[in-house]
């Protein structure tokens, strides 16, 4: 089979491209690099089923080119990052909107199906953990721009359904969970290569807030396998949303503990009050676990690298000299 994958210099994007050419598939990556990088595609370059683009998915002519040419759609590229999103919020926006109205747009003048990335923020501060792909939204108002990011998440899961519904278009929904493993950059605000990167430095782990808050980190190979399972996994999968990640849950304090522990650092923790880390009004949502039960009934998904493995897989990538 052959797949287009926006956003395939990302991070995500790039661990799918080279699981889809290691079991022969050929890959068509589209990144205008604004977030994504060339050296996540460098080691592809080669291969002769690997081709790619450097554009905008905002490019209509070329994204319907690149459609044509292939049997079926990732679509990733999306603004990333909480840090990115508070700064650049009008970027995030026409970002997530414009590019996901083309790609469903060509992809449904060609019935090529296409599985959407989506994201935990859609459940907002909803406090029912664990979260489950029916249940309601608990997004903060417009003036904080973090929900932002989370709306026009929402807002082209909502435009997915509808070309599903009217015309028919076979479109999955993936809600990842604080996906991580190398690869990852911490420039965007993301919190495990921050902490990394810190504990190698021996400088301190900025925590912010009082550390309570909690995550469920899902790595990266293993949602991969899981999108490329609802991809392969035909009808069943159409028209659906599902959770994918690891339903282990960490608090912010231990997760920067448990990091220096298996960096052997020397760093110390200090807490760093969300205003000075975001800017004033800044809200974060206290608990996110996943629930996985729908992605294990419809392709027998169960994630397979617990987290402390994860931040092995995190610490030997970047003293082997990846960057951060
Ligand atoms: N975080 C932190 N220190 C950092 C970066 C992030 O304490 O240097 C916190 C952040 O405030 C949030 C959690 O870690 O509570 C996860 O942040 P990330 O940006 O990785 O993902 P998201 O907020 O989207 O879950």
């Amino acid at each position: 089979m052959d797949y287009l994958i926006t956003g395939g210099a990302g991070f995500i994007g790039s661990h799918l491209t080279e699981a889809l050419l290691a079991r022969g598939d050929g890959v068509v990556v589209l990144d205008d690099l604004s977030t994504g990088s060339i050296r996540n595609i460098e080691p592809f370059r080669d291969n002769p089923r690997f081709n790619y683009q450097i554009d905008t998915v905002e490019n209509r002519s070329l994204v319907a080119e690149l459609v044509d040419r292939v049997d079926a759609v990732f679509h990733l590229a999306a603004a990333v990052g909480v840090r990115l999103v508070v700064e650049n919020p009008v970027r995030t926006l026409e970002t997530n909107l414009r590019t996901t109205e083309v790609v469903l747009e060509m992809a449904n003048k060609k019935q090529r199906p296409v599985l959407l990335a989506s994201t935990s923020e859609v459940y907002g501060k909803s406090t029912k953990v664990p979260f489950h792909e029916d249940d309601p939204s608990a997004i903060g108002p417009p003036t904080l721009s973090r929900w932002g990011y989370a709306c026009s998440k929402l807002m082209d899961e909502f435009l997915g359904q509808a070309y599903w519904h009217e015309y028919g278009l076979p479109v999955i929904v993936v809600r990842y969970f604080n996906t991580v493993g190398p690869r990852q950059t911490g420039r965007y605000g993301m919190v495990l290569p921050t902490f990394v990167r810190q504990a190698l430095a021996n400088q301190p782990l900025t925590v912010h807030g009082d550390g309570a808050q909690t995550r469920s980190f899902g790595y990266v190979g293993d949602v991969v396998r899981g999108s490329m399972a609802l991809m392969d996994a035909g009808e069943r999968a159409h028209g659906a949303i599902v959770n994918l990640g690891n339903e282990e849950e960490i608090s912010i304090r231990a997760l920067a503990e448990r990091v220096v522990a298996r960096a052997e650092s020397r760093s110390e923790i200090v807490l760093i009050p969300y205003d000075q880390a975001y800017g004033a009004g800044f809200e974060d949502m206290q608990r996110r676990v996943p629930d996985l039960s729908r992605a294990e009934a419809l392709v027998g998904y169960a994630p397979q690298v617990g987290l402390d493995a994860i931040i092995d897989h995190v610490i030997a990538h970047y003293r082997t000299g990846g960057q951060l």
